[in-house]
């Protein structure tokens, strides 16, 4: 097929991009788009269709490890559908298209004192829709709840170019079939997101971040860490290895810590509420682990919780782990294991994710697996076994959806959801 005869003409040259930013040589697509409306979105798709292409959608940073991707024809890169519908501070709620990014979100309802309930690494290129597809989270999941909880409704095209509708933009909203919360977490292998509402939360009056720089041994030590779920702080990460790197913000006077020469942890208390409650919260924190070797107020810890996501992309290949246990005493199994190169928890949401060379890679999930760790994602890695697929009555109902959405199998990502691989 001569795709640009097959798809160019019916779209202004300028929307065609180079196909070689979104593959590595052998591997890109043969073309890429970069549509300018939800019209153009599913004019692509209708003759992707048609022809028969392999499509994926792309957010803001192509993120996608090569070698995760799956063989494919055309990129349908999403970032210019990047405005911001509609803002209704007092009812809590915004509709923006797809690839607008987490940052301009953000300082969109700063200015109102409201919080974006999402999370990412890199938020200056991550897309609300691209966020969406992966039902995406950070720090604050267990604050936030998952995206899938906070979407309201959502418009999408489905493979043959159809748009669609489901849900509504505004809380009260029960009509209809939940397909927007389906899209959380289909990575782009059902439909593609043109535009979504969210439920917003509003921003807390104070901030702070109580950083620890500990020995290995003291993530052992079971009764540090009781006190915590009590307190509920916004966030408890800890940071390991190339993780410690990645975060530190420059200047913050932790680079001589223990942490960063390997040789420990950074542990991380993040607190959000009015300034008594949080004043409060931090006694009891200095009371259960001491006085804390940085304490960072407001916009500063602010920055922190960003840095907090993206030191979960501090390296390609990492395994993801999720565990019932909420406190940092449950990477004890971790202390002796060879050729881990960093770590990222997330205590409250029970949230690991480990950086480790491929050649390590199974031991280090066999002992986490053993601890009662499931495996919830793989970056440039194979994902250990045994995998946790969902149901097999799940499976098929997953086959039934995405025959009914995208019966051409188009999107080249949906191969991974129907089979429960992603
Ligand atoms: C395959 C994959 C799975 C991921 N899973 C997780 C996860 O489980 N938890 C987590 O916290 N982070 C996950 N991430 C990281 C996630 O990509 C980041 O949160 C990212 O920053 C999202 O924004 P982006 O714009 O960079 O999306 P991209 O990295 O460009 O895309 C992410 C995924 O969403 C799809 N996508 C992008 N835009 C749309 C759209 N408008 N409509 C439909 N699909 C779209 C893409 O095809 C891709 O599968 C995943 C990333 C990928 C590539």
């Amino acid at each position: 097929v001569d795709l640009s005869s097959a798809l160019l003409p019916r779209f202004d040259p300028a929307r065609a991009v180079d196909p070689s930013l979104y593959g590595v040589p052998g591997r890109a697509p043969r073309i890429a788009l970069r549509p300018a409306s939800a019209d153009e979105v599913a004019e692509a798709l209708r003759a992707a269709s048609r022809e028969r292409l392999r499509v994926i959608p792309w957010g803001g940073a192509p993120a996608i490890p090569p070698t995760d991707l799956p063989s494919y024809d055309l990129a349908l890169d999403l970032s210019a559908l990047d405005r911001i519908v509609e803002y209704e501070p007092e009812d809590f709620t915004l509709t923006a298209q797809c690839g607008v990014t987490l940052g301009a979100l953000r300082a969109a309802l700063a200015e109102r004192g409201q919080e974006l309930p999402l999370e990412a690494a890199d938020a200056g290129r991550a897309t609300l829709g691209g966020v969406l597809a992966a039902n995406g989270s950070g720090p604050r999941r267990l604050r936030f709840g998952s995206p899938r909880d906070r979407i309201l409704g959502a418009r999408f095209a489905l493979a043959d170019g159809t748009l669609a509708r489901s849900g509504g933009k505004v809380v009260k909203n029960v009509a209809g079939f939940g397909i927007h919360r389906l899209l959380c977490g289909s990575g782009g292998g059902l439909a593609v997101i043109v535009e979504a509402s969210l439920k917003l939360a509003p921003a807390p009056a104070t901030r702070r971040a109580l950083i620890y720089d500990l020995p290995a041994g003291a993530l052992a030590e079971a009764r540090r860490w009781a006190a915590f779920p009590r307190l509920e702080p916004a966030l408890l990460t800890v940071l390991g290895g190339a993780a410690v790197e990645s975060a530190l913000l420059p200047g913050a006077g932790l680079s001589s810590s223990a942490a960063a020469r390997g040789a420990g942890v950074l542990v991380i208390v993040g607190l959000e509420d009015d300034a008594t409650w949080v004043e409060q919260q931090a006694e009891a924190t200095r009371a259960a682990l001491g006085p804390a070797a940085l304490e960072l107020r407001d916009a500063d810890a602010l920055t922190l919780w960003q840095r907090l996501a993206d030191a979960e992309d501090a390296a390609r290949e990492r395994l993801t782990f999720n565990t019932a246990g909420n406190t940092p005493a449950v990477l004890a199994p971790l202390e002796d294991v060879e050729g881990l190169r960093g770590l990222v928890f997330h205590a409250p949401a029970g949230r690991l994710h480990t950086f480790v060379e491929e050649a390590r890679a199974p031991a280090l999930a066999a002992r986490l697996l053993g601890a009662g760790f499931v495996s919830i994602g793989a970056s440039g890695l194979a994902a250990p076994e045994p995998l946790v697929p969902p149901e097999q009555a799940v499976l098929a109902l997953r086959r039934r959806i995405r025959d009914a959405l995208d019966s051409q199998r188009i999107l080249a990502f949906g191969e991974s959801w129907a089979s429960g691989s992603s």
